[in-house]
């Protein structure tokens, strides 16, 4: 045989041995069915063990009752910290046993994001054999789901922090270097009862409420673009209001989910909301910061390249329109984004990760991650 044939043959196994790794592995995974406390726990002690004995250092912290698990590796200037959640969304049991088909890993968590973690960790084993001249953090965190503040919220409290984050959630290999901030609102729209045969002698909260919500939806914050998005959004939630149908409401609550641009000022918005009905009760129930990580950023650069080599220049920059732990880092100055493999139906019935790209992923990151000597 051809000594270059020869090459190329051995290539490809090893790019099947390493692929087929990462799909057991993350098999393994999606059939600990990690929707809840004690199963995200359990599928964190699997990955802490599995990590440990493999000549990982690795860290197990617990807040909350819910455990996160923090390898390391390699040792430098810089820091890169891998994230990646362990936590699913409910879904038909079923979901749980996954099943590969046409290159295809299906199950639940396989895009989102148990593919990626997979990924991850096995190349925290490799880094063992080949140490990066950085420091690399791979945590494994339990909440992303539910909002993320006793995993990744708590880890960086805790100084887990580096130089550059990469959250390993479903990207199809792009780059999500922004994403849009949210806030979430109560607001209580006073009335004034009366019996329903009269109401002209009172003041129907719930009309109040929906012209007030139709005044907020066409603020001219919500009309604006930025880079990466075309506009904010703004989703009426959740409505209460009346008690019996002969009776004015008096009271309306509305719940309103805003998710704004990079950019955009919350506090700025909140002042607008307030003006449109001085007398309406308005409360924050949640809000997280946007994220606006730099395109020209020294690691973003680096990586952008090496995904664009692998990925035949699909690696495009963009803005994600949910949030994710990426805003825990980015909160702290830390440039952070979002980037993992290519599927499918993430949150769906027919959720689906390619196989191939977890190898790619991989690959992609470790060339990355080998590149990473000072402080960007
Ligand atoms: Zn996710």
């Amino acid at each position: 045989m051809d000594w270059q044939l020869e090459l190329i043959e051995k290539e490809e196994t090893k790019v099947e041995r390493i692929g087929a790794q990462i799909e057991k592995l993350a098999s393994d995974l999606i059939r600990f069915e990690s929707t809840n406390v004690e199963s995200v726990n359990l599928c964190a002690d699997f990955c802490s063990e599995w990590l440990k004995s493999r000549g990982l250092q690795v860290e197990v912290w617990e807040n909350h009752g819910l455990k996160s698990v923090v390898a390391t590796v390699g040792e430098g200037e810089s820091t890169i910290i891998l994230n990646g959640h362990l936590d699913v969304v409910p879904g038909q049991p079923q979901l749980f046993q996954p099943r590969q088909e046409q290159g295809k890993l299906y199950g639940r968590g396989s895009y989102d994001m148990l593919g990626a973690v997979a990924a991850m960790m096995v190349l925290m084993t490799e880094l063992v054999e080949e140490p990066p001249a950085c420091k690399v953090i791979l945590a494994l965190v339990p909440d992303e789901e539910t909002g993320g503040q006793y995993g990744s919220g708590f880890l960086v409290e805790q100084g887990i922090i580096g130089d550059f984050v990469i959250c390993g959630e479903p990207t199809n290999l792009k780059m999500g270097i922004h994403a849009k901030g949210i806030l979430q609102l109560a607001v209580d729209v006073k009335g004034i009862a009366a019996h329903g045969s009269r109401p002209w002698l009172g003041k129907n909260a719930i009309l109040e409420a929906l012209e007030n919500y139709k005044s907020i939806v066409s603020l001219d914050v919500f009309q604006q673009s930025s880079d990466y998005f075309k506009q904010p959004s703004v989703n009426l939630a959740l409505i209460q209001a009346g008690k019996v149908f002969n009776q004015v409401p008096d009271l309306c609550s509305l719940g309103i989910d805003i998710r704004y641009l990079p950019g955009q000022r919350p506090e700025e918005i909140l002042e607008k909301i307030r003006q449109i009905n001085p007398e309406a009760e308005i409360t924050v129930r949640y809000q997280g910061l946007p994220v606006e990580t730099k395109s020209d950023n020294t690691f973003v650069r680096k990586l952008h390249e090496i995904a664009n080599e692998h990925s035949g220049n699909q690696s495009v920059f963009f803005g994600q329109d949910g949030a994710a732990d990426t805003r825990y880092y980015s909160e702290k100055g830390i440039p952070a984004i979002e980037f993992g493999p290519t599927g499918a139906n993430h949150h769906g019935p027919g959720e689906y990760v390619e196989i191939e790209s977890l190898y790619v992923y991989k690959s992609i990151l470790k060339q990355f991650v080998h590149q990473i000597k000072n402080k960007g």
